[in-house]
């Protein structure tokens, strides 16, 4: 376990930057990256990063991935979904991805982490317009209400998650929040300054074009 939640900050510190992978604990000083701002091994003080167009394409491609936590497989049929449709293919793929169910359920803070709200759906906790949804990389749409079973969340999970989420204000646009109900609902696509994630997704587009 400890493994697995210290290869989360690894991928923050060979990304360069904070990555937000591990929900609340990446807000504190016990994060990895403010501890230890070099790339991981025994070298990484030394790294400098130096990196071709084709290097610099896949960075960012494997930030974006690490931040929604999508293997490539899944990443690749999401740039498949929106590739061809009209307008930018590299803001569509961002907006693909903050549609994901399981982000949206981050989003509205029914989770801490992304990685976290995947394994609330995956479990069937999260209910979508009154049914249970289970496919993290579902998209939702505009008008869905989104909330969770609290009949099948366990107690304490629930004790602890309201009053921190009916304090929550910091909802994206796209989301609306109904804090008496503890729902959630789409109210827009979320467009590109939505996703709180400052690339140029295009390049992205230039690696898969290559
Ligand atoms: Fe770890 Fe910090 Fe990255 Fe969070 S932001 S995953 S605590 S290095």
């Amino acid at each position: 376990m400890a493994r697995s939640i210290d290869a989360k900050c690894r991928k923050c510190r060979r990304a360069g930057e904070k990555l937000f992978l591990k929900g609340d604990r990446c807000l504190t000083p016990k994060c990895g990256f403010v501890r230890r701002s070099y790339v991981p091994g025994v070298h990484g003080k030394k790294v400098t990063r130096n990196l071709s167009e084709y290097g610099t394409q896949l960075a960012l491609k494997q930030k974006i991935k690490r931040i929604y936590g999508v293997f490539e497989k899944q990443f690749r049929k999401h740039f498949e979904e929106v590739r061809g449709k009209s307008g930018s293919t590299g803001d569509l793929l961002l907006s693909r991805l903050e549609m994901r169910l399981d982000n949206a359920v981050y989003r509205l803070g029914f989770a801490s982490s992304r990685a976290q709200a995947r394994q609330l759906v995956s479990h069937g906790l999260v209910i979508v317009n009154g049914k249970k949804k289970t496919i993290p990389s579902a998209a939702v749409k505009v008008g869905q209400i989104i909330s969770i079973s609290q009949r099948k969340m366990k107690k304490n999970y629930v004790n602890n998650l309201v009053p921190v989420i009916k304090n929550k204000k910091d909802f994206p646009a796209w989301l609306s929040f109904d804090g008496q109900k503890l729902e959630g609902k789409v109210i827009s696509l979320p467009g590109k300054n939505d996703t709180g994630i400052n690339v140029d997704a295009q390049v992205i587009v230039e690696y898969y074009s290559r």
